[in-house]
């Protein structure tokens, strides 16, 4: 048995719940739960950040497990889209805030919950104030930059973090808990990771966050309750196609920039002030402004999509070297011109800069990508001279 990490607050003996016997009879039919463990299940909160495809399936076990606390955050709407993978919404919801209409689906479940919907977008500017009410975090983003200072602030602020990745066919998932083991950085300590599209351009089979969120709220469950052996140090490959689980171990960095022994991130906005600080993000029509302002010998148009993608159609000027070969490649981009990144709808693109910040160089986000650029200018032509792969 693991010594109990999240120091949940014991529940009150009189704030227990009428219904709780009756609800929760397959837990407290488990030795390793009992009544003792539902009530600090009750007792304890967890905050899930992103209420997407992996934010929804942990969000409705953490719920049905009776987890009396539970905090979302996410900005975004429903869109059709997401339905494929977002169990927690429905086709009547589309364009509803997610936050929101999550807490609503989760009352329903169980109306005794606690359940608070924080429709902001995660900042170092709030980061804290949020992070601090909860005694266990669940990372459910797709974007990479917020990883990081999820993790960052994890760190500093001792919490344990649940995190996983979703990336087409494939899951990972890893545990930190504060003094215990290696965090995401040590895991990931360079940018060079930022070179992974997020869903929204390279696409995910529906079921798989299904899985690796489900693992999230498993974690979370045997932290409160202080069982069995968390995902400390082992990283968790899930292949589906090929239905394997792989995992790799991995230590505690002495020299990670966070957890180490003399970290550079002492403060939780530091790392993502100095990550962002040179990059700038750029509309199609801010973008179009300073190409017809004759700056394009300081600019370089750098389309990081796919070749069949860059086949089909790419803004006149733009080179092109795919993201996966942008860290071989950043040679090919003079140290005299400012690369704007383009990709499909700027997720990859913002990949690409955040992988030059980390160089310490400039560089520029084309914002919505192609998609926003052509509904602004129409689509970009194809090229003349067809190239065949
Ligand atoms: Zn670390």
């Amino acid at each position: 048995m693991q010594p109990d990490t999240s120091a949940p607050r014991l529940a009150k003996e009189n704030s227990e719940r009428s219904d709780l016997r009756a609800r929760f009879a397959r837990h407290i039919a488990l030795q390793e739960i009992g009544l003792a463990g539902q009530q600090k299940l009750g007792a304890a909160s967890v905050l899930i950040v992103g209420a997407g495809g992996l934010g929804s399936p942990a969000a409705l076990y953490l719920a049905a497990a009776g987890v009396g606390t539970i905090g979302l955050v996410d900005h975004d709407r429903v869109d059709i889209s997401n339905l494929q993978r977002q169990v927690l919404y429905t086709t009547a919801e589309i364009g509803a805030g997610k936050a929101a209409t999550a807490r609503a689906r989760l009352q329903a479940l169980d109306p005794a919950l606690r359940v608070e919907a924080h429709e902001v977008k995660l900042g170092g500017g709030n980061i804290e104030r949020i992070f601090g009410r909860y005694d266990v975090i669940l990372d459910g983003t797709d974007r990479l930059a917020v990883r990081y200072l999820i993790n960052d602030a994890c760190v500093l602020l001792r919490k344990p973090l649940v995190s996983a990745a979703i990336h087409r066919f494939e899951g990972q998932a890893m545990t930190y808990v504060p003094g215990q083991g290696p965090c995401y950085r040590c895991l990931y300590p360079a940018s060079s990771d930022a070179l992974v599209p997020n869903c929204a351009d390279a696409g995910v089979l529906g079921v798989l966050p299904g899985v690796m969120g489900s693992l999230q709220a498993t974690e979370a469950i045997k932290l409160i309750l202080g069982i069995g052996e968390p995902l400390l140090g082992r990283l968790l490959v899930y292949d589906a196609l090929s239905l394997a689980f792989n995992e790799f171990r991995f230590r505690r960095r002495s020299d990670c920039a966070v957890c180490g022994d003399s970290p550079t991130i002492t403060r939780i906005a530091s790392a993502e002030e100095e990550l962002l600080s040179t990059i700038q993000e750029w509309t199609p029509q801010q973008l179009a402004n300073e190409l017809r302002d004759g700056r394009e010998d300081e600019l370089l148009l750098v389309d990081v999509r796919e070749p069949h993608e860059w086949a089909a159609g790419r803004l006149p000027g733009s080179v092109h070297i795919p993201l996966g070969t942008l860290a071989q490649r950043t040679g090919e981009i003079p140290s005299n011109r400012t690369p704007v990144f383009i990709c499909a709808v700027g997720g990859r693109s913002m990949a690409a800069c955040r992988y030059f910040a980390g160089l310490g160089r400039n560089a520029i986000n084309l914002a919505g990508g192609v998609t926003a650029w052509s509904s602004t200018y129409g689509a970009p032509p194809r090229p003349e001279h067809e190239h065949h792969h």
